[in-house]
């Protein structure tokens, strides 16, 4: 069963969402003190904990180049649904609020598209 949106924490996100772009968690099995995580590329330096997702735009714009050329849509659609209530209901008032959509809410949307929450 996917977890809801709502009841995971920021944490919980950004982890799910690291693993979804490849980043694995270091494999010594102590969760409670190590939180060592290593990156999807062959060379990449372990570096402690994951990309805090939700507060960088940066962050999202890497998981979100992840995303392959269908899945691009359907994280549009799925950013759109986030920030359903914000939206003024013409073209481009819609584009600007989707344009400047925070990186909480593109982190939701990738989860969403992703089909690793609902
Ligand atoms: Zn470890």
């Amino acid at each position: 069963m996917k977890p809801k949106l709502t009841d995971l924490t920021s944490e919980q996100k950004r982890i799910i969402c690291a693993e979804a772009c490849g980043w694995k968690r270091c494999a010594c099995g102590d969760t409670e003190h190590c939180d060592v995580w290593y990156g999807p590329a062959e060379d990449a330096t372990p570096t402690i904990g994951v990309s805090n997702y939700d507060e960088s735009l940066d962050a999202m714009a890497e998981a979100v180049g992840t995303l392959g050329i269908v899945d691009r849509r359907v994280f549009a659609e799925c950013l759109v649904k986030v920030c359903d209530g914000e939206l003024p209901g013409d073209v481009l008032g819609d584009a600007f609020v989707i344009y400047n959509a925070s990186a909480s809410q593109r982190l939701d949307a990738f989860l969403l598209a992703k089909g690793l929450a609902e």
